[in-house]
Order: C-alpha cells, then sequence, then structure tokens
C-alpha cells in the first residue's frame, strides 16, 4: 500500500470514517469497482439522529443525542452495536456502521451494516438512568429496527440488560415478545450460548490460524493485550487455556507485565472481585503504551480506536497484530506496518466472532429452537477458519496485505448481490 494513501493530518489520521474511507477506496480502486456502486458503497444507506429528554434521579429532565447509521442493507437487515459514551460522534457510528457490512460479508453471513450510540457518561449515570435512556433512545428509532430491518446488539458500555430493556421497550410496543429485534441478550430471553465469549473465541481461532500459516508454534507463544473487557479478557482466558503465553495485558489505568505468563483465571477473578486490575500481585505494573511495544509474537489490540497510529506503530515489535477492537490501526499506521512486514489480522476478519455468534441467537430465535453450547462454539470456529482462509487466499491471488484482502473481498460480495437484486433507481 505504500504511497497510496495521501499524507494527513493526526487529527485525519484518527478520524475513525476517514480511516475506512481510506482502505475503502484503495480496495475499491484495486477491484476496479464501477462507479456506481463506489458511490453507493461508500455512502451510508440511512443516519438517523435523535435528540431526547430523560428524567434523571434528581427529577429533572436532560436532553441527550443518539444515532442510528445503517450502511447497507443489500445482503440483509443490517446488524451492529449500540454504543454509550460521551466520545460517540456521527463519523465514529458511520465508520463502524461501514465496517460491520464488510465484517459480516467477510464471514458471509447475511446482514447488513449499522451502529448506534448515545452521547453520555454511562459510568456517572444510576441503573435507573440508564433503563429510561435506553427505552427513550429505543422508542425514538423503532421505526427503523426490527428483526427484519436492523439487530442491534452491545458494544461499548452497553451490556446484556441493555438489550434486555430494548427488546421490552419493542415489544412493549409491538404488543407481543419479540425476542429477534436485539442479540447478546440474557440467556432466558433468548440469547445464545456461547454469545459473551465469542468475539475471544473469533480472536483465538485467528491466532491459531496466522501461527498456522506462518509456520510458528503455539507453544511458547508470547502474546500482549491492549484491553481486559468482554473481547481482551475472554480472549486472554480462551488463549491461556489454549497454550499461549499472556506476558502483558493492560486496561485504560494501566497494565500489567510478566515474562513467564499471567495466570488469566487469577486475574479475572482478581477483576471480578476489585473491579480493576490494578494491584494484581501476579505480574508487575506496567504502563498500556510501553507494553504495545513490548517484546512479543503476538499483540491484540482490544480496547478501542486509533491505539496504534503513526507515534507508535514504528516501535510495534510484534510479529503478528490481532485486531480484536473495531478500527485499532488507522491508515497511515498501516503503512508503517507494512513497511516492517508485520502479520495482520484485520478487524473486521479478527472479531467478526461476536456477530457471527449474534447471527446465530438471531436464528435461534426466529426457529424458537436454542443450540448446546459446543454447537455455536464448533460452527462459529469453522465459519472462522474458512473466512481466514478466504482472507490469505485472497492476498496471494491479489498481491495486497490482509487488510486490503479483507475489504476487497468484503466489497466485492457486496456489489455482486447489488447488481444480482438490481438497483432501484
Ligand atoms: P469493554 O468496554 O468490555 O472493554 C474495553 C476495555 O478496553 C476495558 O478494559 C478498558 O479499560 C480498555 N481500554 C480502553 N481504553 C484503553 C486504553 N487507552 N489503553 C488500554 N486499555 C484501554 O469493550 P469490549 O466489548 O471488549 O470491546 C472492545 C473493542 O472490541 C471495541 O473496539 C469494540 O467495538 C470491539 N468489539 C467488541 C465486540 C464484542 O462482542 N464485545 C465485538 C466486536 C468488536
Amino acid at each position: 500500500m505504500a504511497g497510496a494513501i495521501p499524507t494527513v493530518t493526526l487529527d485525519q489520521e484518527i478520524n475513525p470514517w476517514e480511516a475506512q474511507s481510506a482502505r475503502f477506496e484503495f480496495a475499491a480502486r484495486k477491484l476496479n469497482l464501477e462507479a456506481g456502486l463506489w458511490k453507493m458503497l461508500s455512502t451510508p444507506t440511512r443516519e438517523v439522529i435523535v435528540h431526547f429528554p430523560v428524567t434523571m434521579d434528581s427529577g429533572q429532565i436532560d436532553m441527550f443525542t443518539g444515532f442510528r447509521v445503517q450502511h447497507s442493507i443489500a445482503r440483509g437487515p443490517c446488524k451492529g452495536g449500540i454504543r454509550y459514551s460521551p466520545e460517540v460522534t456521527l463519523d465514529e457510528v458511520r465508520a463502524l456502521a461501514s465496517w460491520m457490512t464488510w465484517k459480516c460479508a467477510v464471514v458471509n453471513i447475511p446482514f447488513g451494516g449499522a451502529k448506534g450510540g448515545v452521547i453520555c457518561d454511562p459510568k456517572k449515570m444510576s441503573q435507573g438512568e440508564l433503563e429510561r435512556m435506553t427505552r427513550r433512545y429505543t422508542s425514538e428509532i423503532i421505526d427503523f429496527i426490527g428483526p427484519e430491518k436492523d439487530v442491534p446488539a452491545p458494544d461499548m458500555n452497553t451490556n446484556e440488560q441493555t438489550m434486555a430493556w430494548i427488546m421490552d421497550t419493542y415489544s412493549m410496543h409491538m404488543g407481543h415478545t419479540v425476542t429477534s429485534v436485539v442479540t447478546g441478550k440474557p440467556l432466558n430471553i433468548g440469547g445464545s450460548r456461547g454469545r459473551v465469549e465469542a468475539t475471544g473465541r473469533g480472536v483465538r481461532v485467528v491466532c491459531d490460524e496466522s501461527l498456522r500459516y506462518l509456520n510458528m508454534p503455539i507453544d511458547g507463544c508470547r502474546v500482549v493485550i491492549q484491553g481486559f473487557g468482554n473481547v481482551g479478557s475472554n480472549a486472554a482466558r480462551l488463549m491461556m487455556e489454549h497454550g499461549y503465553k499472556i506476558v502483558g495485558v493492560s486496561e485504560l489505568e494501566g497494565g500489567l507485565a510478566n515474562p513467564n505468563g499471567i495466570d488469566i483465571h487469577q486475574l479475572i477473578e482478581f477483576k471480578q472481585r476489585n473491579g480493576t486490575i490494578q494491584g494484581f500481585r501476579g505480574a508487575e505494573a506496567t504502563p498500556s503504551e510501553e507494553l504495545m511495544v513490548s517484546e512479543c509474537e503476538i499483540l491484540i489490540p482490544a480496547a478501542t480506536e486509533n491505539m496504534i497510529t503513526s507515534r507508535n506503530a514504528g516501535e510495534i515489535k510484534a510479529r503478528i497484530v490481532v485486531e480484536g477492537a473495531n478500527g485499532p490501526t488507522t491508515a497511515v499506521a498501516d503503512e508503517i506496518l507494512a513497511e516492517k512486514r508485520i502479520f495482520i489480522v484485520p478487524d473486521i476478519l479478527a472479531n467478526a466472532g461476536g456477530v457471527t455468534a449474534s447471527y446465530f441467537e438471531w436464528v435461534q430465535d426466529r426457529q424458537g429452537y436454542f443450540w448446546k453450547e459446543a454447537i455455536v462454539n464448533e460452527q462459529l470456529e469453522t465459519i472462522l477458519r474458512d473466512s481466514f482462509d478466504d482472507v490469505v487466499r485472497y492476498a496471494e491471488a491479489h498481491n495486497v496485505n490482509n487488510r486490503i484482502a479483507a475489504y476487497m473481498l468484503a466489497i466485492d460480495r457486496v456489489a455482486f448481490t447489488i447488481k444480482q437484486r438490481g438497483i432501484y433507481a
């Protein structure tokens, strides 16, 4: 990709929409994508912005702003998480919605991409406030979501409980229970076994496949994981159980390192008891930024966007980067990693285990028949392994890196479907 991406300012570099667009354009050019399809796929289908009131515990009314962006419905209903954060922007939600289209196409499941978000600080809100905000946000976007239209899921700072509230609010409006309107629900109201750890499991599978592809052993493979939330902690546990040595993990507040390997079972227990990994005795406190550039075979950014930028990419020592988070590497950093010949498993493949299990949940809800956990895990592993294979073969055939290969494969699949359906224009 060297030379293909124009020089940009740091602000542009860390704008997720710019990052998404840079990769899309590069891949679309390589594919010789027709101009009309190019225009269609570089623009989201629908962007909903809502401003709505919530009664706070003090009795006062506060106004909140929420988004739901639907990028494409070519291959099926939209699918994508909802995040709560003070940093949510329309550009971020747009980028995440597009990434969902490409992700669903890479793993070949019948969904288009969407994403939602509400600008709020969930850490400063009570459960009651979060519930009222979630219900009102749901009612504001209710005409645009549904099992055949757009199926939300959890993302940063939203969880099973949030999905239960959305499902209940939607069901109250419909007059009957509609479990398949969201995924990532609690088990007893239509959730799927294996969903909670699915993204981490997918990360483990693509790590196994990367090592196999590069002819490297799992035994003694040192791993650093940034982020110890849903994705990071589940990936860490499953990988340790599989023979990897987790030598570093970090959270926003700081990280931990142990060259002999951190006992992840103990660390998870510690975090459950204390709400943080800080103070864990089985490893040494180490800043997150230091861990990112420390010696290891696999680096897994599993926190948030823009963690690998032009500022630190040159210092990264890992042989393999597996993107558990969405958009952790900027387009400029990509070029630096490519020059260093670091093998990248891009986000739209590496973290697709979550949406794959969500697809299984949606199928189970619609069937009213629930699968054993072993079936969910086995099917998920097969899909991730096949998709990894598709991407690396595509990269070899077109002489591009894995990220561009994943985009090309995805764009090709979506464009093909649009052509088959015909354009109602
Ligand atoms: P989470 O909120 O459960 O965890 C995020 C973790 O990242 C926390 O441990 C937090 O402390 C840490 N973190 C945040 N900023 C950091 C920083 N600067 N340095 C070090 N650590 C930092 O979120 P999650 O569900 O695990 O999602 C993580 C990423 O994976 C996001 O990009 C999300 O969009 C993506 N993702 C999640 C899923 C899923 O199923 N949860 C699926 C696909 C993609």
